[in-house]
């Protein structure tokens, strides 16, 4: 993995980390603004709600009431069948039918089980007494168990099988001045009406709904799950809260909830709200108790719909863009503060690898890298310069070891070794340009007894005599050199016929000139010119015969081979 891949790697880690921390953070105060604003909301709409429901319904309790409390049906629930009571009952009845709201009203009396009712239309109006309620009958089991309960009020949402109709029905107990329970009356609202302008209120996300005192479902836009005639039903074969919320723990949170509510000392309208999982969806539940009617108010909060998660696209939005820049921008920094003072530094490496030391092409950079860059270019140059220092010697002691293999120690001259390179140059160069060169060779006469005579020393003085006489006689374009012992070989380029056998006499003359110790030295020469495509030995041969000629002629002769 390169170097750049594991540094986006790292830095997208880090990246997501402190998202990650950033985000639990903000979703902590995201939920707990959700949970103060839900808790506010519920609490408003809780006593919307309850208003809502109170407001028509305090009226007809009232009203109720006021009925139970009536003298006039008092003394006719004493005496049913006294036909002036009844008429006198009557017409009471029918002032508190035109007051209810739903313009009906029952009488249920005790003693004789009657049950009287009239409706809106007035239908009933010569035949109030509708049926006679039996303790036997499942249908009138409301009616007795109220009176065995003895509760002075209750509200019953239940079908009633004889009239055909369901209605949410106030049910008052009526008492005679002892105390003694005469009967119920009370008024019945049509539940569906109700419902309608109660519970069926199109704000989206938002659900009301009423449970009795023991939770059983009172009023609920999903009529299937409303608890009729809850009051008569044995615990356990309600339909209560609990069939709302998903969870077994939500149910126990909202029963706990409505058992602190109904406790408070003060009975004061508090909101309590719990967050609760309804169809898969969370919602927040507001409760609140009504004391008024004995039940709960409970409020259901869609939050998604209420608040939508796609309100927060766009910090997510934000949250992706800022993850992408900042790689961005930790992908510019790295490449330039790093990679490409690497990448740079690598490939000058190669290049001294390869042999070019000079690192002059690498950036000049700041901190570390600079200074990596400067050591580096520094310590190229040092090589730079320790290898020139190193080749000049080399060169040096290279030209030292040439001049020590092509030159005699003696007299200074060119030797053997060297002769026969530029000889061959010579030769190669004669035939590329077709021209001529001349070759002297020329030998001491009779040295042998010079040395003999004079002695090794004298004979060594002779030959750097000579050397010297050679040397002063060439031109600066001809060279002289020692063959061996007492031979010399001159080559005279360019040259021609009479140039030859002018400088040839003319080095004799030289040398005839030097005496050793009172001795005189004498050359012999023989000359030869060098043709184009001539070899060394046929020209050597050519020299050789011309100087054996030279001293077969007496010596101290100079002659040029034809
Ligand atoms: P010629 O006239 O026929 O040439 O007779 P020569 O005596 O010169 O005979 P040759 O050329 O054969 O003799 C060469 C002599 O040169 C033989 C040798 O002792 C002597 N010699 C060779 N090298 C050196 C040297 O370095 N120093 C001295 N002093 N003598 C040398
Ligand atoms: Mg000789």
């Amino acid at each position: 993995m390169s170097l750049k891949t594991r540094f986006l790697l790292l830095a997208a880690c880090l990246v997501l980390v402190a998202s990650a921390a950033a985000w639990t953070v903000f979703h902590r105060i995201t939920e707990g603004i959700i949970e103060q604003w839900g808790e506010r909301v519920a609490a408003i709409q809780v006593q919307y709600d309850s208003g809502r429901l109170l407001q028509p319904l305090e009226r007809e309790i009232a009203l109720a009431r006021q009925m139970a409390d009536s003298i006039v049906l008092q003394r006719w629930a004493n005496a049913p069948d006294d036909p002036e009571l009844e008429g006198q009952a009557f017409d009471e009845m029918e002032s508190f039918r035109r007051n209810f709201r739903d313009n009906s009203y029952f009488v249920a009396l005790r003693g004789s089980g009657g049950y009287y009712h009239n409706n809106a239309a007035g239908d009933y109006t010569s035949e109030r007494l509708r049926y006679r309620l039996r303790p036997d009958r499942p249908a009138d089991a409301w009616f007795y168990r109220l009176i065995e309960e003895g509760r002075d009020f209750h509200l019953n949402v239940n079908p009633d099988v004889e009239l055909g109709v369901t209605k949410l029905w106030i049910d008052v107990l009526m008492r005679d001045a002892d105390g003694e329970i005469l009967g119920v009356v009370g008024t019945g609202m049509e539940l569906e009406s109700f419902l309608q302008e109660i519970i069926d209120i199109q704000q989206p996300g938002i659900t009301t709904l009423f449970v009795d005192y023991n939770g059983a479902i009172q009023l609920y836009r999903d009529r299937r799950l409303i608890d009729y005639a809850s009051f008569i039903k044995p615990e356990g074969q309600k339909r209560t809260l609990d069939l709302l919320v998903d969870l077994p723990r939500d149910a126990e949170a909202l029963s706990g909830i409505m058992q602190e509510l109904r406790d408070a000392p003060d009975q004061q309208p508090s909101v309590r709200t719990e967050f609760v999982t309804v169809e898969g969806k969370r919602h927040l539940a507001g409760l609140a108790f009504l004391p008024a009617l004995g039940w709960f108010e409970v409020t259901l909060l869609d939050l998604e719909t209420l608040m939508p998660l796609g309100g927060f696209t766009p910090v997510a939005v934000v949250f992706v863009l800022t993850l992408l820049v900042t790689l961005l921008v930790f992908h510019l920094a790295l490449r330039r503060q790093l990679l490409a003072p690497i990448a740079a530094l690598e490939a000058a490496m190669q290049r001294v690898k390869e042999g070019d030391l000079s690192a002059s092409e690498l950036p000049r950079g700041r901190g570390e890298m600079g200074r990596l860059m400067h050591h580096f270019r520094s310590m190229a140059e040092a090589i730079q310069r320790h290898t020139r220092d190193l080749e000049e010697r080399v060169r040096e002691r290279t030209e030292e070891l040439e001049a020590v293999a092509t030159r005699d120690v003696l007299t200074g001259l060119m030797n053997r070794r060297g002769m026969q390179q530029w000889l061959e140059e010579q030769i190669l160069r004669a035939t590329r340009e077709s021209s001529h060169f001349g070759l002297l060779w020329l030998d001491i006469d009779r040295f042998k007894e010079l040395n003999d005579g004079l002695g090794h020393a004298a004979g060594d003085k002779a030959l750097v005599r000579v050397a010297e006489a050679l040397s002063d006689g060439l031109r600066p374009y001809d060279r002289a050199s020692r063959w061996g012992g007492d031979e010399f070989l001159v080559i005279l380029s360019p040259c021609d016929a009479p140039t030859l056998a002018g400088v040839a006499e003319r080095l004799r003359h030289a040398v005839a000139e030097i005496e050793v110790e009172g001795v005189p030295v004498t050359i012999s020469v023989g000359a030869c010119m060098a043709n184009p495509g001539e070899d060394l030995d046929l020209l050597l041969k050519r020299a050789d015969e011309a100087l054996y000629q030279a001293k077969a002629d007496g010596r101290n002769q100079a002659r040029v081979a034809v």
